[in-house]
C-alpha cells in the first residue's frame, strides 16, 4: 500500500518513518526544499532519538522517499495524510488553518474526475473540531465536480506522539483514534494500523468530530494536571509540605494516576499551549464557557512569570549578577523551542541582570534564531555555563544536568546558589555541598 504524508516536521517525518517501517511505501512531502534535500541524504532536521537510524534503514529499503512534488506520489497513494503545522493565530487566538487549507487546495487540484481510485484525505495535524467537515465543504465549493465518497473521503486521525519519545509512542501507542465515516476510510485506516494489532493496541473508530475533540480533550486534560500540581506546589511552599510526596500520594490513587504530576516552570512546547488556547476558542465558537481550560491557560502564563520572581527572591538584587541557565527546550530530548518557559524567563531576566549565560544540549541552534535570547552568552557545556555565575538555574531536566559534580559546581559559581525549577536535585546533597538550594514546592 502506498501513502503520502504532506508536511515532514516532527509528526509527518516520524509517522512516515514508522509507517514505512511497518512495510508500507511512504512518500514524505514538504515544501521546504532544503529540508527535503537533506532528508534524501538522511540528514534529519530535528533532534529526535533513533529517528535517523529508522529513516536511513527505510530509505535503504526503498520504502521511504522524500519529495517537494506532491503530484509525483499522489496518484499511486490510497491515503494522503496532512501533517502540516496548525499554530495559534496571534491576532485572535484561533487556530491558523492556512497551511491545512493550502494543502487541501493542492489535493483538490490534483484529484481527477475520471480517476476511479477514491483518495482518502487524513488529517493528522491537530485541527479544531469541525475541520474535516469544513474540508469537505471547501472541496465541494472549490471543485464541485468532485464528489465525496466517489472521488475523495476525509478522515481524522489525530496524533498523540510526544517529542523525545516519538518513535516509541508511534509504534506502541496507548490507542489510535480514527474518525472515519465510511467503510472505505475505516478499511484503509484498519490496514495501516494493523501492525499494531500484534501489540493489542486499541484502535478506536469514531465520527470525525469526536476524533477531533478527543485530541483537544486529551491535551486539555494533561495540561490541567500540570497546572493543578503547579498550584499545589505553591501551597506546599507556604505550608511546609513536599509536592513530590503530594504528587506521589495522589498519584497512587488509580483514578488519578501518577503521570503528569511533575511541578515545574509551566508547560510549553508545540502542542499544550496552542491546543489549550484552541480548545477555549472552540468553546467560545459554540457558546460553551470552558472555565477550566481558561484557568489552566492563565495559571500557566502566570507560572512562567512567577519563576522569575522566585529567581529574584533567591538571589536578591539582580542588577550586577550573572545568571547561568541550564536547559532551554520545553522538555529534554528535543530541540523544539516553541513556547518553552525559558523564552519568558530569559527575556524577563535579561531586563534586570548583568549577564545571562545559557547552555542546552540540543536546543541552542533553534534558540539562537530567537530574539528572546539576543545578547546572552552561549556556552559549550554545563560547567562552562556555571563558571563565574552568581546562580545556576535549571529550566529543563536533561539527563546530563541530573548528576553534576556539586563540589566542582560550588567552586565554579561566584555565589553558591542553585534554583532547580525541575526538582532534579535534593536538599541533602546540596547541604553537604554547602550550596544554597531552592526548588519547587519543597520547603524542607
Ligand atoms: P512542524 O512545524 O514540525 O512541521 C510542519 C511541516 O509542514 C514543515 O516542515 C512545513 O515546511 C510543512 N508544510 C507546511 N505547509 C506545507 C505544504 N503546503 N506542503 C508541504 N509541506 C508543508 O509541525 P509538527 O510539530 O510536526 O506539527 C504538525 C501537526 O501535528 C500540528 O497540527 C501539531 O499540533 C500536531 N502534533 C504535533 C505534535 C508534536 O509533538 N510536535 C504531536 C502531536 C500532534
Amino acid at each position: 500500500m502506498n501513502i503520502t504524508i504532506i508536511g515532514s516536521g516532527y509528526v509527518g517525518l516520524v509517522s512516515g518513518a514508522c509507517f514505512s517501517e511497518f512495510g508500507f511505501n511512504v512518500t514524505c512531502v514538504d515544501k521546504d526544499e532544503e529540508k527535503i534535500k537533506n532528508l534524501k541524504k538522511a540528514i534529519i532536521p530535528i533532534f529526535e532519538p533513533n529517528l535517523e537510524d529508522l529513516v536511513k534503514k527505510n530509505i535503504a529499503s526503498n520504502r521511504l522517499t522524500f519529495t517537494t512534488d506532491l503530484a509525483s506520489s499522489f496518484y499511486d497513494s490510497v491515503a494522503i495524510f496532512i501533517a502540516v503545522g496548525t499554530p495559534t493565530n496571534i491576532k485572535n487566538n484561533s487556530t491558523d488553518l492556512s497551511y491545512v487549507y493550502g494543502v487541501v487546495k493542492e489535493i483538490a487540484d490534483l484529484i481527477k474526475v475520471n480517476d476511479k481510485n477514491t483518495k482518502l484525505i487524513v488529517t493528522k495535524s491537530t485541527v479544531p473540531v469541525g475541520t474535516s467537515k469544513d474540508i469537505i465543504k471547501y472541496i465541494s465549493k472549490y471543485k464541485p465536480e468532485l464528489k465525496l465518497y466517489e472521488h475523495y473521503d476525509v478522515a481524522s486521525n489525530p496524533e498523540f506522539l510526544r517529542e523525545g519519545s516519538a518513535i516509541e509512542d508511534f509504534m506502541r501507542p496507548d490507542r489510535v483514534i480514527c474518525g472515519a465515516e465510511s467503510e472505505f476510510a475505516e478499511n484503509i485506516l484498519q490496514k495501516l494500523y494493523r501492525p499494531l494489532n500484534l501489540r493489542e493496541t486499541l484502535i478506536l473508530f469514531t465520527g470525525r468530530e469526536t476524533a477531533e475533540l478527543i485530541k483537544y480533550a486529551s491535551n486539555g486534560f494533561l495540561a490541567t494536571k500540570i497546572s493543578f500540581i503547579n498550584e499545589m506546589s505553591d501551597i506546599c511552599e507556604k505550608v511546609g509540605a513536599d509536592v513530590q510526596k503530594v504528587a506521589k500520594g495522589i498519584g497512587l490513587d488509580r483514578r488519578i494516576g501518577s503521570k503528569f504530576l511533575h511541578p515545574g516552570p509551566g508547560f510549553g512546547g508545540s502542542c499544550f499551549p496552542k491546543d489549550t488556547r484552541a480548545l477555549a476558542e472552540i468553546g467560545k465558537k459554540y457558546d460553551v464557557r470552558t472555565k477550566i481550560i481558561e484557568s489552566v491557560i492563565e495559571v500557566n502564563d502566570n507560572r512562567k512569570l512567577n519563576m522569575v520572581v522566585k529567581i529574584k527572591n533567591a538571589i536578591g538584587g539582580l542588577e550586577n549578577k550573572i545568571i547561568s541557565i541550564l536547559g532551554l527546550t520545553f522538555k529534554p530530548n528535543t530541540d523544539d523551542m516553541r513556547e518553552s518557559p525559558s523564552l519568558v524567563i530569559v527575556s524577563e531576566l535579561k531586563k534586570i541582570v548583568a549577564k545571562i549565560k545559557v547552555y542546552d544540549p540540543a536546543g541552542m541552534g533553534n534558540a539562537k534564531k530567537l530574539k528572546e535570547f539576543d545578547g546572552v552568552e552561549w556556552c559549550n557545556n554545563a560547567y562552562d555555563c556555571i563558571s563565574n555565575a552568581n546562580a545556576m538555574v535549571v529550566i529543563t531536566e536533561w539527563n546530563e544536568f541530573r548528576a553534576l559534580d556539586l563540589t566542582k559546581v560550588k567552586k565554579l559559581l561566584q555565589t553558591p546558589i542553585i534554583i532547580d525549577l525541575r526538582n532534579v536535585y535534593n536538599k541533602q546533597d546540596m547541604d553537604e555541598a554547602k550550596i544554597e538550594y531552592i526548588s519547587v514546592g519543597r520547603s524542607e
